[in-house]
């Protein structure tokens, strides 16, 4: 059995004042016990985050963490930091910093297993371009981000680690994958973490909405979903939880 778990992805939006109310809102009215939510705002903000959370049954995530436990890596925050701020989850591998960050599998694959000894736990992403899916190439490009993951860090190791499939064509265009898109890439993942597969948490993401999270939640391999834009809107990002309890 594997616990639903909808996480929110800020990204670089927010602000002091925007956070206590967008908490606030959620931390009084999410009621639904069966689903983990968690947000993961800018590192800034998470102290912030911290303290108002505190005591609920919201968790906290940050959106990445250096590979390295301490030293001279200007701009960058270890996992121990992210510990001492309350995170349990934190975002590797977005396509946002394989993007514009020039992170690598093998990046991704050092960042899981640096968080994994840890103790937290890793949202790697992984998801093809458009050029890649109309290429035919979704699922090698797939297997291969998941691959690199699996030889760095050891499937035993790897127990509890939760990826999360978000096809870059998807992410803040409003495009989502159909229900059976993403089952068929959920299904390839389970399969090849082979006797991982069947507890590991497998993510949808990709303009995940009040809408459409249903339909995709159905689907007998998404355990949930990494949510962008909406989870900006509590009553979006309750309504995406409410779902994922269903
Ligand atoms: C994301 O950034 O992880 C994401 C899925 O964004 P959006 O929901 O806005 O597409």
């Amino acid at each position: 059995m594997r616990t639903p778990l909808v996480v929110g992805n800020w990204k670089m939006n927010g602000s002091l004042s925007d956070n206590l109310s967008l908490l606030q809102k959620l931390t009084s009215q999410w009621q639904a016990a069966a689903v983990e939510m968690a947000v993961c705002p800018p590192a800034v903000y998470l102290a912030q985050a911290q303290a108002l959370l505190a005591g609920t049954s919201i968790q906290l995530g940050a959106q990445d963490a250096s590979q390295h436990s301490s030293g001279a890596y200007t701009g960058e925050c270890s996992v121990a930091m992210l510990q001492e701020f309350g995170c349990q989850f934190v975002i590797i591998g977005h396509s946002e910093r394989r993007q514009y960050h020039a992170e690598s599998d093998q990046l991704v694959a050092e960042k899981c297993l640096a968080i994994k000894a840890s103790g937290l736990t890793p949202i790697v992403c992984v998801g093809e371009s458009l050029a890649e899916r109309e290429g035919g190439a979704t699922l090698a490009v797939i297997q291969r981000q998941v691959q690199a993951v699996l030889d760095h860090v050891g499937s035993e190791q790897l127990a509890g680690v939760v990826i999360a499939y978000e096809p870059i064509w998807a992410i803040g265009t409003g495009l989502t994958a159909s229900p059976e898109q993403a089952q068929e890439v959920h299904a390839a993942i389970r399969q090849q973490l082979q006797a991982l597969g069947a507890s590991t948490r497998i993510l949808y993401g990709g303009s995940v909405k009040a809408g459409n999270a249903k339909e995709l939640f159905a689907m007998a391999d998404i355990d949930g979903a990494l949510v962008g834009g909406a989870s900006l809107i509590a009553e979006d990002f309750l309504a995406i939880g409410t779902a994922a309890a269903q």
